[in-house]
């Protein structure tokens, strides 16, 4: 049962935006994601949440990599790779954080992001660097643009600037705080994941499970919520799909035998398709 003032996280929070597609529709109907990450030796790391994007119905996905010789997908040449020093998003939705590393490269790409109008979510490094920069926590929560931040909970205690016991401790208002400070949705993640908003609602997601506990599973949430982002959802309905999605696509690997031990990352992105479609 959740704690008073929270709830559980359920598919009819975030219907609305579930419709069937129509006949006439074509990729630009669903929007363009881009990741920004992959730095040196990092590259599976946007890579996963390319993937989690494209799986899930965004109309065309791009990497745009911090160390772009390294970012090739030949199992998934659907994805368009770009050098992330030169690529222009124009509206479309930013991934921006996995494997990205603290470059100055990596610093000068995010204060342009932050910069712009684009959707953001923002995770893994990108998170780092904006918990150590109080010019671009500023920036942060200036924007009038969505964002959704999935911070796990030593991401949330650097942002926050207290240690992760801290944060696990009163998990929901650690997400209040972080939300209405970055004035951004926050996905708290770890077993029964935080889902917060600006305002102060808060919900407890009950999908998944230890399986997650991998590398990569964070990756491919953040680029499920870029893909609904891309696809019209609004933030805080993206953020509560995207992580419901999420946990039932690792319950149902779970389910047919592929996990808890030994489920991997890149098993989810085609899972999470099948249960966004059962929906
Ligand atoms: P990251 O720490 O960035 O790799 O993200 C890990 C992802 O797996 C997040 O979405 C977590 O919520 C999820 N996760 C990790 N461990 C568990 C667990 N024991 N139960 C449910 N979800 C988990
Ligand atoms: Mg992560």
């Amino acid at each position: 049962r959740p704690p008073a003032g929270a709830c559980l996280n359920e598919p009819a929070l975030f219907s609305l935006h579930l419709a069937p597609r129509r006949q006439n529709s074509h990729k630009g109907s669903f929007g363009d994601v881009a990741v920004i990450g992959g730095a040196k030796g990092m590259a599976g790391a946007p890579l996963l949440a390319a993937r989690g994007a494209l799986f899930c119905g965004a109309g065309r996905v791009f990497v745009a990599a911090i160390d772009p010789l390294t970012a090739v997908d030949f199992a998934q040449p659907e994805i368009m790779m770009r050098d992330a020093q030169e690529f222009d998003s124009g509206d479309g939705t930013l991934v921006i954080g996995p494997g990205m590393g603290d470059s100055v490269i990596a610093m000068r790409v995010l204060f342009k992001a932050l910069e712009g109008t684009a959707p953001l979510v923002i995770d893994a490094d990108a998170l780092n660097l904006i918990a150590a920069s109080p010019d671009l926590q500023g920036r942060l929560a200036q924007r009038a643009a969505p964002a959704i931040l999935t911070p796990h909970p030593l991401e949330a205690a650097r942002l926050l600037g207290v240690t992760s016991s801290v944060v696990q401790g009163d998990r929901l208002a650690a997400a209040r705080e972080l939300a209405s400070r970055l004035n951004a949705v926050v996905v708290l993640k770890g077993s029964g994941s935080v889902i917060a908003n600006a305002s102060g609602a808060v919900v407890i997601n009950p999908t998944g499970n230890a399986g997650l506990a991998t590398a990569g599973s964070g990756d491919v949430l953040a680029g499920i919520c870029g893909s609904l982002l891309a696809q019209g959802w609004e933030a805080w309905e993206a953020a509560l799909g995207a992580v419901w999605v999420h946990g039932a696509a690792a319950d149902r690997l779970v389910a047919h035998g592929s996990g808890p031990i030994g489920l991997t990352a890149g098993e989810l992105p085609l899972a999470a398709r099948a249960v966004l479609n059962a929906l």
